[in-house]
C-alpha cells in the first residue's frame, strides 16, 4: 500500500511540475532539482529525471545565470543525454541546440561535438525535419571532404595530405534510410518552412547531400527525395531560370531516370531547356546539351519522332557553331599553340619542351599563392581567338570567387626540371605525375587554391567551376574515375586545363566524359563528328576513341 502511495504521489508530483517548470521557475530551487535529477539519472531513471534536470536549467536561466554553477553547460548536456535515452526527441534536440551555443561549447573535445551534431541530425529526421538534418550532414561531408582532400602532383600537398578519414561519410550515409522516410521520391514531403535565408542554406545543403547520395548505386531515392525539396525551395524562392535551380534540375533529373519516372524527368529537362533558350537565344551551341538530354528521354519513353525532331535543331545548330570556314581558319593557329595536344603517361611531352610565351599571371590580376617570382606563377598567354589563357582565368577567377572562399593560383608552369625534383623528392608514392607526362610542363594547366589550400570538390566554387569553366576554355583534366593518375584516388578537383572556349564546348557536348586526353588526341575526328551531327548515333559507340585506340595499337603516336 504504502509503494503505491508513493508512485502516485510522485506521479502527481512529476505532473505539477511539468506544468509548472516554465511558470514558476523563481520559486525553484534549481540546486535542490539538480539534486534530484543527479540521483535519478544516476540510478538509469532517465525518464523520470528529465522533469528535474528541465526545471533546474529553466530556473538558472531565469534568473540570468547569476547562481549558475560553473558546469552549466555539462548539466545542460546531461540532460539533453536523459531526453535523448528517454525517446524525447523535441526536447532532446532543444537541449543539445542549446549546448552547442553555448559559449562554454568550446570546451568540448571534438569527437563529442560530433556526436551531438550526430544525435541533432538523428532526432530531426525523427522529427520530420530533413531541412535541419541536411545542414548538418553537409557539413560531415565538408569534414569528409577535408579528411581526403589530398594532391598528387604537388609537392607541398604531401604535408597536408593526412589520412583519410571516411567516418564523416558514413555518418552521412546513416542518415539514408531516414531522409528515405521523410522525403519521398516523388517530392511529396513536408514543406520547409523558415526565413529566405535559411531556406537557401537548406536548399544548398540539400543539393550537396543529394549529390552525395546520387553517387551510389543504391542511393538514388534518398537522393530523389533530398533534390526533389532542394528544387522546390530554390524554383520558390530563386525562380526557375536561376543558376541554382537548374543545378538542381540537373541533378535531379537523371536520378528520376534512374528510378523509371521518365515524366518527371522530362518536365524537369524541359523546364531547363526554356531557360536556357530564353537566356541564350535558340540557336546558341550551348543549348545541345539540353537538347540531347530531353531528346534522350522522348527516346526512352517511345517518342521517337519528338526527339529526331530536337536532334535535327541541334544537327542546324552544330553546322552554324561549327561551321567548316570558321573551323578552318582556327584549325592552323589551334595547332600551333599546341593548345589541343593531350599530355599524359600515353602522351609524352618532350623533355626539352619548354613553351616560349610564358607569361607572370600576375600581370593579368590573377590572385597568387606563391611569390610572382617563383616559376609556378607564370602560364602561356596561349592567344588565339581573340582571346588568351590569363585574361580568361582571370575572368574565370572573378565569376566564380564566391564569399567566403579566396580563390588564387597555387601552380602553373613546371618545368621539366621541376617536375622531375618533385617527381624524386616523392619517390615510391607514385602520387606525383611522372617528368614529360604533366600538362604543368605544357604552359596551360593551373591548379586553384581556395583559401590558400587545394580546391576541394565540396567547395561552392568548384561547383562554379564544374558549371562555368568551359565557358571560359576550361576543362577538368582528372575527373573522377580517370586512369591518367597511378593513384588511389586520381581525382583531382583542383587542377584546369586550358584548352580554349570552342574546344571546351566541344568536349563538354559530344566528348568522351572522363578522357579528355583521348578526346585531345581524337579532336579532328570529333570536329568532323560535330559537323555531320554523327554522334548522335548512340548505337555505334564513339568511334573516335575507337579509331584512336587502333591507331595507337599500331605504334603511331599522334603527338
Ligand atoms: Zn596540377
Amino acid at each position: 500500500m504504502r509503494g503505491r502511495n508513493v508512485l502516485a504521489w510522485s506521479f502527481g508530483f512529476l505532473a505539477i511540475s511539468y506544468s509548472a517548470a516554465f511558470t514558476l521557475v523563481s520559486r525553484v530551487d534549481p540546486d535542490a532539482s539538480w539534486s534530484r535529477f543527479d540521483a535519478l539519472s544516476g540510478g538509469e531513471h532517465f525518464s523520470r529525471a528529465v522533469a528535474f534536470g528541465d526545471r533546474s536549467l529553466a530556473a538558472w536561466d531565469e534568473q540570468q545565470k547569476e547562481s549558475a554553477p560553473d558546469d552549466l553547460n555539462a548539466r545542460r548536456l546531461a540532460v539533453a543525454d536523459a531526453h535523448y535515452t528517454s525517446d524525447n526527441a523535441a526536447s532532446a534536440a532543444f537541449h543539445y541546440a542549446a549546448v552547442l551555443t553555448d559559449a562554454a561549447s568550446s570546451e568540448l573535445t571534438d569527437q563529442r561535438r560530433v556526436e551531438i551534431n550526430r544525435r541533432i541530425a538523428e532526432l530531426d529526421l525523427s522529427l520530420g525535419r530533413a531541412d535541419r538534418a541536411a545542414v548538418i550532414a553537409a557539413g560531415f561531408l565538408e569534414r569528409a571532404g577535408d579528411a581526403t582532400a589530398g594532391g598528387h602532383d604537388d609537392e607541398d600537398h604531401l604535408a597536408e595530405h593526412e589520412k583519410a578519414d571516411d567516418s564523416f561519410a558514413e555518418l552521412v550515409d546513416s542518415f539514408r534510410p531516414a531522409f528515405v522516410d521523410v522525403l519521398p521520391a516523388d517530392g511529396s514531403g513536408p514543406k520547409v518552412l523558415g526565413g529566405r535565408l535559411e531556406l537557401l542554406r537548406a536548399a544548398e545543403a540539400m543539393t550537396k547531400v543529394g549529390g552525395y547520395y546520387a553517387l551510389a548505386s543504391d542511393g538514388a531515392y534518398a537522393a530523389a527525395g533530398l533534390l526533389a525539396a532542394a528544387h522546390d525551395l530554390r524554383e520558390t524562392q530563386l525562380g526557375p531560370d536561376h543558376e541554382d535551380t537548374v543545378q538542381t534540375a540537373l541533378l535531379l533529373a537523371p536520378i528520376y531516370e534512374r528510378i523509371d519516372r521518365l515524366s518527371d524527368a522530362e518536365h524537369l529537362y524541359e523546364q531547363v531547356f526554356q531557360a536556357q533558350e530564353r537566356a541564350k537565344g535558340s540557336n546558341n551551341p550551348e543549348l545541345s546539351l539540353y537538347i540531347r538530354l530531353l531528346a534522350g528521354v522522348y527516346e526512352k519513353q517511345g517518342r521517337l519522332t519528338e526527339a529526331e525532331a530536337l536532334n535535327r535543331h541541334m544537327r542546324q545548330i552544330f553546322r552554324d557553331a561549327f561551321g567548316a570556314r570558321r573551323y578552318a581558319a582556327n584549325r592552323s593557329r589551334d595547332r600551333s599553340f599546341e593548345i589541343n595536344r593531350p599530355v599524359s603517361g600515353q602522351f609524352r611531352l618532350d623533355g626539352k619542351y619548354v613553351p616560349k610565351d610564358l607569361v607572370p599571371a600576375v600581370d593579368f590580376g590573377i590572385p597568387l599563392s606563391k611569390s610572382p617570382r617563383v616559376e609556378e606563377m607564370r602560364i602561356r598567354r596561349a592567344a588565339f581567338d581573340g582571346t588568351s589563357l590569363p585574361e580568361q582565368l582571370s575572368l574565370l577567377i572573378k565569376a566564380c570567387n564566391l564569399e567566403g572562399e579566396r580563390l588564387s593560383l597555387r601552380s602553373g608552369y613546371r618545368s621539366h626540371a621541376t617536375q622531375s625534383t618533385l617527381h624524386d623528392l616523392n619517390n615510391g608514392k607514385g602520387t606525383v605525375a611522372h617528368p614529360g607526362t604533366s600538362e604543368h610542363q605544357l604552359g596551360l594547366a593551373v591548379d586553384i587554391d581556395v583559401n590558400r589550400r587545394f580546391m576541394r570538390a565540396t567547395d561552392r566554387s568548384y561547383s562554379c567551376f564544374e558549371t562555368k569553366a568551359w565557358q571560359f576554355g576550361f576543362i577538368l583534366s582528372f575527373p573522377p574515375g580517370n586512369t591518367y593518375l597511378d593513384a588511389e584516388d586520381p581525382y583531382e578537383p583542383w587542377h584546369w586545363r586550358y584548352v580554349g572556349k570552342r574546344t571546351a564546348l566541344l568536349y563538354r557536348e559530344i566528348g568522351p566524359w572522363g578522357q579528355p586526353q583521348e578526346f585531345l588526341a581524337a579532336l579532328p575526328c570529333y570536329e568532323e563528328r560535330a559537323l555531320s551531327g554523327l554522334f548522335l548515333d548512340r548505337e555505334r559507340g564513339d568511334i573516335c576513341i575507337e579509331q584512336l585506340q587502333a591507331q595507337l595499337e599500331q605504334g603511331g603516336r599522334d603527338t
